[in-house]
């Protein structure tokens, strides 16, 4: 079983490359894909860059390329709501592109036209391992439900209102729902765990630099846990 992991940004995955024990590292489409064994498992692990055109590109790599078995999707995330703070966990159930809009021919929000689902399902069983994964660690508060991702960085309390109610995302970012998309086309199991780097409210450049460091601490924790327990 080889397990893809897909991280936006070099800072995110630095952690975990230095774990990684690297069998063969190739470039494509701009992105390095580290082929290795990361604690104990088969993995490729790659910086797929910003946003999701990026992040679909990199999926579809591992696929066609690298028939990976698994993919999980680990950094940082905007939180929506109150009680979400900077380092926080999220894990998602499913994932909606909140930028998709077909609504002047009476589409939902987030739909994608001709496409016979409206949310990317993450799988089950590595839903609950993730959360396992949480619980252990229980210093790290996580929350798991929704996460839109759109080509936007969210610093606006209007716009995470409108996520929040439209969506009753708990998280946004830039990448996931991408991925998840990919996942779902080629059918492969995936999950999306996120750290919370800012709460994408007016200040969230300021706490995004902030808090990035922190965040991709605990989210390669998780990660760790988790693929310790698969
Ligand atoms: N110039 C910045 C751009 C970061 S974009 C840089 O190069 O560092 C933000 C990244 O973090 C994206 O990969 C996205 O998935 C995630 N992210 C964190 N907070 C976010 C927010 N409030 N809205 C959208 N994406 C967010």
């Amino acid at each position: 079983m080889t397990i893809g992991i897909i991280a936006a940004m070099a800072e995110e995955l630095e952690i975990l490359l230095k774990d990684l024990v690297l069998d063969e590292k190739r470039k494509k489409a701009n992105m390095a894909f580290h082929k290795g064994k990361l604690y104990g498992k088969d993995v490729v692990a790659v910086v797929c860059g910003i946003g999701k055109v990026n992040s679909a590109i990199c999926t579809q790599i591992l696929a066609s390329e690298y028939n990976v078995d698994k993919v999980i999707n680990v950094g940082v995330a905007g939180g929506i709501g109150k009680e979400i703070y900077p380092g926080d966990i999220v894990v998602a159930e499913n994932l909606v592109q909140h930028d998709m809009d077909t609504t002047a021919f009476g589409d939902k929000m987030g739909q994608i036209p001709r496409l016979s689902t409206f949310d990317f399902k993450c799988d089950e069983e590595m839903i609950n391992l993730a959360k396992k994964a949480c619980e252990e660690i229980s210093e790290i508060n996580s929350f798991t439900g929704r996460i839109v991702s759109g080509d936007q960085f969210v610093a606006n309390i209007e716009k995470i209102k409108w996520l929040e109610k439209e969506f009753g995302a708990i998280s946004c970012e830039m990448e996931g729902a991408s991925i998840a998309q990919v996942c779902y086309l080629n059918s492969i199991p995936f999950v999306v765990i996120r750290s919370i780097s800012d709460n994408a409210n007016n200040g969230a450049h300021m706490d995004y630099e902030k808090f990035t460091p922190i965040a991709v601490k605990n989210s390669t924790r998780i990660l760790n846990k988790m693929l310790n327990l698969m």
